[in-house]
């Protein structure tokens, strides 16, 4: 088995497992990841230079270029644009002295942008030097930033206490508090004798607790819905050692937050889930995928798997049962959107960039160095928990035939009461919408952009389903006078600069979209740009790799079919379009023309 501390045990190749944790470590101790730094661990794992350099020019959170002592990432999420995003960008830049994308002249900070970190009902926030800052004002930034250069550590200045221990519930509970809106049945019900819990799960064979979820009918929280009890028979059922189980906390859809409540509150419930998958697939290596945004939630996580192999709930024999060795290690992500798909994220624990593997085979077939690998959802793992202490019947019970139990939804927006709310399936858009206290809601973002952009006039019966609204947990609200297109370009930008680059219908077709979509926002579109933002996203979603490039087009393809007056009203009068799409100013710019130039 191996420890959860240093992976090498002696698989070929698995010395490359702990490539990102080393870049992080280097990053930490000189303040970016200098070419001698690059040169060390290309020796250390007989690669060239130039490898290491594209796994950490891949990923956000990594800088090749001037060393800074801080960083500091302001979130530039479309909540946070409506929160006051540009007066704190404003506030920041003139405390450190230099521009966002930049370090200053001292290499004291390293000033950033990054898109959703987790804290939508927070906003605005930034990030500095993985701590979170939240509901921020121009006032507190400058503070802030004085009290950083004058040498006090940033765990310290955001929970306001010298003492400040961020292994710590309290502490946690400082610096990014969870609203906990609407609770029960299942998550964050009570506090649970989590020894006794799997002092009763593990009396049972694998087989029985494969029946158990089974029986439960819980379907994968993180957006399939794929039946959690099959994934694992199949895990259970490939041959070959050893297993890996992963939890994926790489909670990267703009809007949610939900898995970072579940790592706060009840990081147990979710380690519990995993030791009894384990068991259940015969897994002997758990990792947390663990997001870089919630690098902050380490130190409390640590803490709680050490309880855990205190009371011998994780390690070799656990629970005194012979042969049923199982650990689970933190993996740090390093900030890729895209490693939220599994494969992706597969490569990103293999030390590689996070770009997504052709299917089959599938990574319970040919998962983490070619081994079976079974990857469930935070929510996911906390549900087997709540399923196993409560029976599959209770679970059964609660929701539709199709869509047992109950989901939870972090909601954000223009709504009096932002927060986490655990709702049944099957509750309506409206019943949700009048609980959260939606104000004036023109459109609702149900599963961030990726998902779909529904009206509360029209949608208002539809419900919270897998036949149906099948919601990844993100809830996203905003008043009719909200500007729907600069949110649907937002969003559109992000997926193209979150694209991986690997297949071109993603890489391309959102630069497209882009452009397309800023020529309609400009006020110089016609009806033919319309059709093809439909087109090109109808052909996006059937030719793209993996789920990035095929859900990329759907902040268009969605408010185009929904609030298609939006964009007609934005056109330019017909008379006025004497080749459709064509930009005379670009054109004697020499920029791009568009299309009618052909
Ligand atoms: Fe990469 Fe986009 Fe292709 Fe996915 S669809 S593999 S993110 S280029």
């Amino acid at each position: 088995m191996a420890s959860p501390h240093t992976v090498v045990a002696g698989l070929p190749g698995e010395e490359r497992l702990q490539l990102l944790d080393r870049l992080w470590e280097i990053q930490q101790r000189d303040g970016a990841i200098g070419d001698a730094a690059v040169a060390g661990l290309a020796r250390w794992l007989g690669l060239s230079p130039l490898e290491i350099d594209e796994v950490a020019s891949f990923y956000h959170f990594f800088h090749r270029g001037a060393p800074a002592r801080h960083r500091v990432y302001l979130i530039d999420s479309a909540l946070a644009r409506l929160s006051g995003h540009d007066r704190i960008r404003e506030a920041l830049e003139r405390a450190a002295g230099c521009r966002l994308g930049e370090v200053d002249a001292g290499g004291r900070i390293g000033l950033h942008s990054t898109p959703c970190a987790g804290l939508s009902d927070l906003e605005p926030a930034m990030l500095v030097d993985g701590i979170p800052f939240c509901r921020l004002t121009p006032e507190r930034v400058a503070s802030i930033l004085a009290r950083l250069l004058a040498g006090e550590p940033a765990a310290v200045i955001a929970a306001g206490d010298d003492a400040a221990d961020p292994a710590t519930a309290a502490w946690i509970e400082r610096v990014a508090p969870v609203t906990l809106r609407r609770t029960g049945p299942l998550f964050f019900t009570d506090h649970r004798d989590h020894q006794r819990l799997l002092r009763e799960c593990l009396e049972r064979s694998p087989e029985e607790l494969v029946a158990l979820v089974t029986d439960a009918g819980l379907r994968g929280r993180g957006g399939a819905g794929f039946p959690t009890g099959l994934k694992w028979r199949l895990t259970r059922e490939q041959p070959g050692a050893p297993k890996y189980l992963v939890c994926n906390a790489d909670e990267g859809e703009p809007g949610t937050f939900k898995d970072r409540a579940l790592l706060s509150r009840a990081p147990l419930d979710v380690f519990a889930g995993m030791v009894v998958a384990a068991r259940a697939t015969g897994a002997d290596r758990g990792i947390l995928y663990l997001r870089a945004e919630y690098r902050y939630l380490r130190p409390w996580l640590e803490r709680q798997l050490q309880a855990l192999r205190d009371q011998g709930l994780l390690g070799d024999a656990i629970l005194g049962l012979e042969g049923f060795d199982f650990d689970i290690r933190v993996q740090l992500g390093a900030g890729a959107y895209v490693c939220g798909d599994e494969t992706a994220l597969i490569e990103s624990c293999e030390g590689r960039r996070g770009t997504p593997r052709l299917k089959p085979p599938f990574p319970i077939q040919h998962g983490i160095l070619g081994h079976p690998t079974c990857v469930n959802n935070v929510e996911t793992f906390a549900a087997v928990s709540a399923i196993a202490a409560q029976g599959p019947e209770r679970f059964r019970a609660l929701g539709t035939a199709e869509s047992a139990g109950t989901r939870l939804l972090s909601v954000s927006g223009d709504c009096g009461r932002p927060g986490i709310y655990e709702i049944e399936w099957g509750a309506t858009l409206e019943q949700v919408l009048a609980m959260v206290g939606a104000r004036d809601p023109g459109a609702v973002w149900v599963s961030g952009p990726s998902g779909e952009c529904v009206s509360p006039q029209r949608d208002g019966g539809r419900r919270f389903c897998y036949g149906d609204l099948s919601c990844n947990g993100s809830l996203m609200l905003f008043r009719r006078d909200r500007d729907l297109l600069s949110l649907v370009r937002h969003f559109t930008a992000f997926f193209a600069a979150e694209s991986c680059g690997i297949c071109v219908p993603c890489r391309t077709g959102n630069v497209n979209l882009l452009q397309r979509l800023d020529r309609v926002i400009a006020g110089r579109g016609s009806e033919r740009d319309l059709a093809d933002l439909a087109a090109w996203g109808e052909l996006m979603g059937r030719a793209s790799r993996c789920g990035l490039g095929a859900t990329a087009p759907r902040p268009i393809l969605t408010t185009l079919e929904r609030f298609p007056e939006r964009y007609r009203e934005r056109l330019a009068p017909a008379d006025d379009v004497l080749l459709p799409g064509f930009d005379p100013a670009a054109a004697l710019a020499g920029g791009d023309p568009g299309e009618g130039t052909a």
